[in-house]
């Protein structure tokens, strides 16, 4: 248990632009198994049967009103749970282990809800996978008898900053739309997905911030996410500071360098959502659609409708423009039930990503599917690419099944150094690529991405993984191809002249970070560029190649 910081600076790592000042909510820890051994004593036991009548109904109205606000997919998820929180089953089992056996109401609903969950798994298909929804209700239950919050991301009604050792995939898409204003977790390095979502939800963040779950519950917040650090009750002064200065700077809708160089700014996203957002911030396009994204808390497959019906929401969103859609890159540190159930001792070195399809061809032949007929449907320019590419034959084999399925702008993900020193051999199979820098950081230096100790290693500034943009660069001029970047690099304005001289064609980030990567691109002609990248190709450190493309730029300011 840490101990309970009042005051006082945290530092870590900022990770998403901006500052925000509200106050701290702690990520509820998992509930811990109610006691068996206690034995309630008969003339007490009634008391109990009613605390978990009363919070069987509790949680069935909270889940009736969250239901009726939510739409799509989460409102499925949670019309599901309150079925079963309103399932007088469960409650009768529980209240008669009360009244028989003299458990507490909490461990009553826990043995009950395991006895529910022992039948489900039993029957097996579909019906294991409400195990789940069991739990959840179980929790909620249990919570609401405690009077202890939900585990998970609190629900609340008022702004607040989200505190965690570090956040699951499932916990950080369910911020969007809530009142969460900011993240700090202990946790997580730059490129792991609490940032990406934090990027893209627009939190400020900060992680790797030691001692954050110290922070008393309540206290005021002030993230810097630039600077990575969080000012715990902060003078009023300071706060009334942060709130004016949250800018964004806006994009006019056309990348270009000095000499008028087109160089198209498209952005990430995860979802529908995100697609509205990047298109209302006028990115030219979506250089990296996600799409994992759509479907990380899901126990099954999605069938090719939803998948069409989904992808279709990201497509509608840029009629006429290019939509780079990647394929499932489930694994690692963004898993997903469906596709990677089993357990991996190095799960970023396992079977992730394209690797997937060694198994389950038929997931990514449903996807391509999916795809093609949303591309049908809508009039966005779909291209396809696969994450986590590293051999010649796996490009051959996806670009075939991707043909096969209708679709004719195939691409790769350079994710791999393996794929990077195989660019000049896979531009003969592929009609583009796309560098992801925060996997090919990852493997390049063999630093775990979710690390924040090994934060300075996975610096798309390391000397090798510039060398390696370099040679895929080459690659893409010799082969008149287009080369995009679509790491959290894409998005660095300092990093964006010194990418466009290594060869790269695109670039694509979070829509909040295209108005300042356009400027800093609108600052440097071509020979500019080459020369910033150069300078940063020569140097034998991170720290070097910063300086030496910043002392390209300066000249640039001067002349
Ligand atoms: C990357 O690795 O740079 C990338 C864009 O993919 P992701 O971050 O989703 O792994
Ligand atoms: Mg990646």
């Amino acid at each position: 248990m840490p101990a309970a910081i009042a005051s006082g600076v945290l530092r870590g790592r900022g990770v998403s632009a901006g500052r925000v000042a509200a106050p701290a909510v702690l990520l509820a820890p998992p509930l811990p198994e109610p006691d068996a051994a206690a034995v309630i004593a008969p003339e007490n036991r009634a008391d109990e049967v009613s605390a978990i009548e009363w919070a069987a109904v509790a949680v069935a109205d909270q889940l009736r009103s969250r239901t009726a606000q939510a739409t799509g997919e989460a409102r499925a998820i949670l019309d599901a749970s309150r079925l079963l929180a309103s399932d007088p089953e469960l409650v009768a089992d529980a209240t008669a282990l009360v009244r028989t056996k003299g458990r507490s109401g909490a461990r009553a609903v826990w043995e009950a809800a395991a006895a529910h969950e022992k039948g489900l798994a039993a029957l097996g298909g579909r019906m294991a996978e409400r195990v789940a929804d069991i739990r959840d209700v179980r929790d909620r239950i249990i919570a609401e008898i405690l009077e202890v919050d939900m585990p998970g991301v609190p629900e609340r009604d008022e702004p607040f900053v989200l505190v965690a050792t570090d956040l699951a995939p499932a916990d950080t898409a369910s911020l969007e739309g809530g009142q969460c204003v900011g993240l700090v977790t202990e946790q997580g390095g730059p490129t792991s997905h609490t940032a990406i979502i934090a990027r893209s939800l627009g939190l400020p963040a900060v992680v790797g911030a030691t001692g954050a779950t110290g922070v008393v519950a309540g206290s005021l917040l002030l993230v810097d996410g630039e600077r990575g650090t969080v000012e715990v009750d902060p003078p009023a002064e300071r706060v009334a500071e942060a709130r004016a200065a949250a800018v964004v700077v806006a994009f006019d809708g056309s990348g270009a360098l000095a000499d008028g160089h087109p160089v198209p700014l498209l952005a990430n996203v995860g979802g529908a959502a995100d697609a509205a957002t990047a298109a209302s911030a006028h990115a030219e396009g979506v250089g990296l659609f996600r799409t994992e994204f759509c479907f990380l808390d899901r126990t099954e497959a999605p069938s090719v409708d939803e998948q069409v019906d989904a992808y279709r929401g990201v497509l509608a969103a840029f009629p006429g423009r290019k939509v780079v859609v990647r394929t499932l890159d489930a694994g690692s540190d963004k898993p997903l039930p469906f596709a990677n159930a089993d357990h991996e001792d190095n799960p970023a070195l396992g079977v992730r990503g394209l690797r997937i399809a060694r198994r389950s061809p038929q997931l990514l032949d449903d996807q391509l599917e999916a795809l093609a007929r949303a591309a049908a449907a809508e009039s966005a320019q779909v291209e396809v690419m696969a994450p986590m590419v590293a051999t010649v034959e796996e490009a051959r084999d996806f670009a075939d099944r991707c043909r096969a399925a209708g679709l004719d702008r195939v691409g790769i993900m350079i994710e791999t150094p393996s794929a990077a020193v195989l660019a000049v051999e896979l531009f003969e199979i592929v009609d583009f690529v796309s560098i992801g820098t925060n996997d090919l950081a990852q493997y390049t230096l063999a630093a775990d991405r979710l690390l924040s100790e090994l934060g300075d290693l996975n610096d798309p500034w390391q000397p090798a993984v510039l060398r390696l943009i370099g040679a895929v660069g080459d690659a893409g001029r010799a082969a008149g191809k287009p080369v995009g970047v679509c790491g959290e690099a894409g998005g660095d304005p300092a990093l964006a002249p010194v990418l466009v001289g290594l060869g790269v064609t695109s670039l694509s980030m979070t829509a909040r970070s295209l108005g300042r990567v356009a400027a800093a691109l609108a600052e440097a002609d071509q020979g500019t560029c080459r020369r910033a990248a150069k300078a940063a190709l020569g140097a034998a450190t991170a720290a070097e190649a910063r300086a030496a493309a910043s002392t390209v730029m300066s000249a640039v300011h001067v002349g």
